[in-house]
């Protein structure tokens, strides 16, 4: 049995604690094809919607522990939207003030669901790490500014994988029995895949780790080559990919890497839709196609797990829209 039907079947305490214990779900058509089991760690149903509830939640905890953060406070923070609105739930259930730097590029949906939860919602102009205007550095300085402010810092602060490596990690290995042969997941800050491959990587060192990036970020190349360097193209896909290797990702014992395009992650997302029944946002695409190709490499009869980081519904205006995809050449 799952450990989510026992987590639900008792009582969470409060919104954190409804956070995590996700469902493992085998995906049965693409485990068919392939000869491997292909499984999905259902992060879509954390209870913000979203795998950066752990990381929203291991990072407050850790401000809270640290005497950074006391009641009445404010959290501030620049994301891609899911951080964001796992941060702005627990600040309600917690009685923090959030304050969230959003690049103007993101989806309306997230930015009109933090409104709604309450979070106070800047909007920036989309500018690369190096510029002063870059939405992770404009929360960085507002939080400086604000007394009684924490910065969650998601990208730098090592609180975000130490509490997948404390909890997503250790549940993949408990659902698994142990027998994972390979992970794979894209990377946003780094955290899921840092802490879920060094908690399989010290119970079972041969448990293969794999970077799914999504075309145009900078991390394939650097765990083919040492270097981080952009790949051919841009990708549609949100949340994920990078620039840069972050202290979240620094260390991490990436065996290798796969490049993902959007003309093959789109019509994945379709396909989990329709065949396997899962309505997944693009990022859960990028990372099932990695699965895939890690089954390739690894032929028949091993265990592949993956993360289905968020659900479809934060994507209707675009990866759902068949005009916005057209234009795009993506329909
Ligand atoms: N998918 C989505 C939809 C996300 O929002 C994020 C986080 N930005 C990720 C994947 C990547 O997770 P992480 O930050 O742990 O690398």
């Amino acid at each position: 049995m799952s450990s989510k039907r026992e987590s639900s079947m008792s009582i969470c305490d409060g919104f954190v604690g409804a956070i995590g214990n996700t469902p493992l779900i085998r995906l049965p058509r693409l485990s068919e094809e392939t000869g491997c089991e292909i499984l999905g760690k259902a992060e879509f149903m954390n209870p913000g919607g979203s795998v950066k509830d752990r990381a929203a939640l291991a990072i407050v905890q850790a401000a809270e522990r640290s005497g950074e953060l006391r009641p009445g406070g404010t959290v501030v923070e620049g994301t891609a939207g899911n951080t964001g609105i796992g941060l702005a739930h627990i600040c309600n259930a917690r009685g923090y003030r959030c304050v969230i730097v959003i690049p103007e590029t993101q989806s309306q949906e997230k930015i009109d669901l933090l409104r709604t939860l309450g979070a106070e919602v800047h909007a920036v102009p989309a500018a690369p790490y190096r510029d002063p205007g870059n939405y992770q550095k404009v929360a960085g300085r507002m939080a400086a500014e604000m007394d009684n402010a924490v910065w969650a810092n998601q990208f730098d602060n090592t609180a975000n994988r130490l509490g997948h490596y404390r909890t997503t990690g250790p549940e993949v290995w408990a659902q698994t029995g142990g027998r994972v042969d390979a992970f794979v997941a894209a990377t946003g800050t780094g955290g899921t895949l840092a802490g879920v491959s060094r908690a399989l990587k010290e119970r079972s060192p041969d448990t293969r780790i794999y970077l799914a990036d999504p075309s145009g970020s900078a991390l394939y190349n650097f765990v083919r080559d040492g270097e981080p360097a952009p790949t051919a193209g841009n990708s549609i896909t949100e949340g994920i990919g990078s620039s840069r290797v972050t202290a979240n990702l620094q260390g991490t014992d990436i065996d290798d890497a796969f490049c993902i395009s959007d003309a093959e992650s789109v019509p994945m997302v379709y396909r989990l839709l329709r065949e396997e029944g899962l309505f997944l946002g693009s990022s859960s695409g990028v990372n099932v196609c990695g699965a895939v190709r890690a089954a390739e490499e690894l032929g028949p009869g091993h265990t592949v797990v993956t993360i289905l980081c968020d659900g479809g519904g934060r994507y209707y205006s675009r990866l759902f829209n068949e005009a916005w995809l057209a234009e795009r050449g993506l329909a």
